[in-house]
């Protein structure tokens, strides 16, 4: 797939990368029917997938091209989800890529009524602590409502991969490749807990935890 870093500066080259991007989250299983977008940093503002678009068939599409304050500056209406990408690429300069997908196994994990309510994802491995900063959870607000703004703003200044509350999943990254991939891994450990149901589990210690955070 086409890599975007560190900054896309060509809209064509951009735009192009969003949809071997869209028919990667597709192929994958990330983004059934018309869920899922994705948004990119590009020289004149933000290109993000148009409002109803799906994901697996982007090729040829016009992406919408968004100011920062969101407003709209040539292509189709944008998603109605555009503000969270746009709020984590304000918050967050050395970010340039922004993939939000509803995959069955984040979305299920994302809905538990767990422990922790911010963490519903377990600390079972290392890589979950290290690769995806524990994936915390914001509160449920319903899709599109832009009552979530300041709680992205907040979490994206420390955590690039966070889920939302009974929807979905948030993945940044400095390039729209590792945006997918960060993506398909949350799924992965998402399903990896799941599948343990309630066997009886050891996750990793707070001590454990420390130490790979240093790392
Ligand atoms: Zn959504």
């Amino acid at each position: 797939m086409t890599d975007l870093s560190p900054t896309p500066t060509d809209t064509r080259e951009a735009t192009a990368a969003m949809a071997d991007a869209g028919r990667m989250l597709h192929r994958l299983g990330l983004s059934p029917g018309t869920t899922g977008n994705i948004a990119v940093r590009a020289a004149d503002g933000v290109l993000v997938t148009p409002s109803g678009a799906r994901m697996g068939d982007l090729a040829g599409e016009t992406m919408s091209l968004l100011a920062p304050d969101g407003t709209l500056l040539s292509g189709p209406r944008a998603t109605k989800e555009a503000f969270l990408h746009l709020a984590v690429l304000r918050t967050r300069p050395d970010l340039h890529a922004v993939v939000h997908v509803h995959a069955p196994h984040i979305t299920a994990v994302a809905c538990l009524d767990s422990e922790d309510p911010d963490h519903p994802l377990r600390p079972h491995t290392a890589y979950i602590v290290r690769r995806l900063g524990g994936a915390p959870r914001l509160p449920y607000a319903p899709p599109g409502d832009e009552s979530l703004r300041s709680e992205v703003e907040r979490i994206s200044a420390s955590h690039p991969v966070f889920l939302l509350a009974s929807h979905g999943s948030v993945c940044a990254s400095a390039s729209l490749a590792d945006a997918v991939a960060l993506t398909e891994e949350l799924e992965s450990a998402a399903q990896a807990q799941l599948a343990l149901g309630a066997l009886p589990v050891r996750a990793l210690a707070a001590d454990q935890q420390r130490v790979v955070e240093a790392r």
